[in-house]
């Protein structure tokens, strides 16, 4: 069987497009959702997230603002600057971009953002809200991959899915919304028994883990659908988490890299950015 190629680029594009009618909309009521982007340091990779951030919301019509800070500013510097823009009503979604120097605390600065500015999902009452079901902002890498799942028809209803990582961003907040879409969902880790194993009884396979093409074709089931967050540099450029190929001729659909799950993470923040501004003006 040749998987058919689920086309993240596509749909993301079509998911900003709906962002920016929307926001059009929103704005002729006189609402202009704003995104507010910090950087600490000089991170390469961070600087290019933020960098495609910043032209998505330029795109999508959305007011953005970076603040880029020295490696050096101290943890209180950083918590002032989240105060004042927790403070002002034309900023609805407050980012700070990971990872930040050692010298500074993550969580304390995550605590520190408005759980209803919080548009990246990271804060522990968004986290808490998630994992009881209740509405909040979901984190966009792992929402994404339950659009990718949703635009390629999947039903996930009573279907074994299998997530390999168990990280804070990706493997547990996209374990628990499978579980929520009624996925018998397990997680896997360094530490599990017949990884090989595992991944092969899975309809809906899950990878994110950071090691370049770690899963191989012969783990994956015969027709299942293999969503492959991994993004790895190599000498030969960006590779996945899964061997793309060999996987490619078991499963019936499956995410390239890149071109996968990476533009709907961007797509999902665009999402949050507006519902954020809709729920701050009363209007959602
Ligand atoms: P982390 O490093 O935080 O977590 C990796 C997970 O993989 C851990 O749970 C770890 O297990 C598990 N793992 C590591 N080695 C193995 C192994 N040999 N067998 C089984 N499990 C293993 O990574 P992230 O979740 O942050 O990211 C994962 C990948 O997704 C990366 O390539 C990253 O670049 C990519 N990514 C892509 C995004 C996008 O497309 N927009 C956004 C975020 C991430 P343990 O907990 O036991 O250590």
């Amino acid at each position: 069987m040749a998987a058919s190629i689920i086309d993240g680029k596509e749909i993301a594009a079509r998911r900003r497009e709906q962002v920016r009618v929307r926001v059009a909309e929103l704005k002729t009521r006189g609402v202009t959702p704003g995104l507010a982007v910090v950087i600490v340091g000089e991170d390469p990779a961070s600087e290019v997230y933020v960098r495609m951030k910043e032209k998505a919301c330029a795109e999508a019509g959305i007011y953005s603002e970076k603040h880029v800070l020295a490696a050096d500013t101290s943890q209180s510097e950083l918590l002032g600057l989240v105060g004042q823009l927790n403070a002002r009503d034309e900023i609805h979604g407050v980012l700070v971009q990971l990872p930040l120097p050692d010298h500074i605390d993550e969580d304390a600065i995550i605590e520190a953002i408005l759980p209803d500015k919080d548009v990246d999902g990271f804060h522990p009452i968004s986290v808490g809200k998630m994992v009881i079901g209740q509405e909040t902002f979901l984190p966009c890498t792992p929402h994404g991959v339950m659009v990718l799942l949703e635009e390629s028809g999947v039903d996930l209803k009573g279907k074994e899915a299998v997530v390999v990582g168990r990280s804070n961003i990706v493997g547990k907040p996209v374990a628990l919304m499978l579980l929520s879409k009624h996925a018998t969902v397990t997680i896997c880790h360094s530490r599990t028994e017949d990884l090989p194993g595992v991944c092969r009884r899975a309809d809906v396979l899950v990878v994110a883990v950071g090691r370049p093409e770690m899963v191989k074709g012969d783990w994956v089931k015969e027709g299942a659908v293999v969503i492959d967050v991994g993004v790895n540099r190599t000498d030969d450029g960006l590779v996945g988490d899964v061997e793309f190929d060999a996987a490619a001729k078991r499963a019936s659909a499956i995410t390239p890299v890149p071109g996968g799950v990476g533009p709907m993470t961007i797509a999902m923040l665009m999402e949050n950015t507006r519902v954020s501004a809709m729920r701050h003006a009363g209007l959602e």
